[in-house]
């Protein structure tokens, strides 16, 4: 029972991304937070059942066997991310894999809408206008982010909303990107996430997908990058 209760209140106390920052070695595949089949017709079972318990379990298995033994033993998994420079590329590509995958799961749903009264619904209005603009942006961003990568929602170190996309499994935490700040919503748009059912149609998975956000985890992951100590070691770019 207390085993039970300690997470939880511990995830209440610290929200679901400053958990996921705070991890370390050895690192675990979390459990994915709906069924295969939740995210149907726009996620169908079987890309949903491949991808999480092939592609990120791989990633979750690779990022600990890249750093067994290795000087970053010992590093929490946003340490990881913010020296990726100094890092083999087993650790930077599974430990962003990892990351990336982690809050993938948590910001889809096909029932959390939307709203300009939440925090992250003003500041979507404030920056883009509408959110179809938002989903605009992202579309073009995720469709055209050249091989594989992901598409990115992010607080930049000022605190201010931006889109951008990043190749292979990298993000806008890593010192390695152009651009740096905290994501609070992405978009996985390697092939693996979307072949099966939408074959070489990128932009149609991205069109779906972009109608099944869970608007209200993006507004916690939002209102907590916000108060991030990570953005302001970042500095201006
Ligand atoms: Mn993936």
């Amino acid at each position: 029972m207390k085993r039970k209760i300690i997470p939880a209140i511990a995830l209440f106390l610290l929200g679901f991304s400053s958990m996921l920052f705070a991890q370390n070695y050895p690192f675990s595949l979390p459990k994915l937070p709906y069924a295969y089949n939740a995210m149907e017709p726009v996620i169908d079972a079987a890309t949903m059942e491949i991808h999480y318990s092939k592609h990120h379990a791989a990633y979750v298995k690779n990022l600990n066997i890249a750093l067994r033994g290795s000087k970053f033993e010992t590093f929490s998994l946003d340490e990881l991310m913010m020296n990726a420079s100094e890092m083999s590329e087993g650790i930077r590509n599974n430990a962003g894999g990892h990351f990336n995958h982690t809050m993938f799961w948590n910001i889809l749903s096909l029932s959390s809408p939307f709203t300009t009264q939440s925090e992250v619904g003003k500041a979507v209005v404030k920056t883009f206008g509408s959110l179809d603009s938002l989903k605009s942006v992202l579309n073009k961003a995720g469709a055209t982010r050249f091989g594989s990568g992901w598409a990115w929602l992010y607080v930049t170190p000022d605190s201010k909303l931006a889109v951008c996309s990043s190749p292979n499994q990298d993000n806008p935490i890593m010192d390695v990107s152009p651009v740096r700040g905290i994501p609070v919503l992405c978009i996985d748009v390697w092939e693996h996430a979307y072949y099966l059912k939408y074959q070489n149609k990128r932009g149609d998975y991205l069109t779906a997908i972009l109608n099944a956000i869970n608007w209200e985890t993006v507004n916690k992951n939002y209102t907590e990058a916000l108060a991030s100590p990570l953005l302001k070691r970042m500095g201006r770019h």
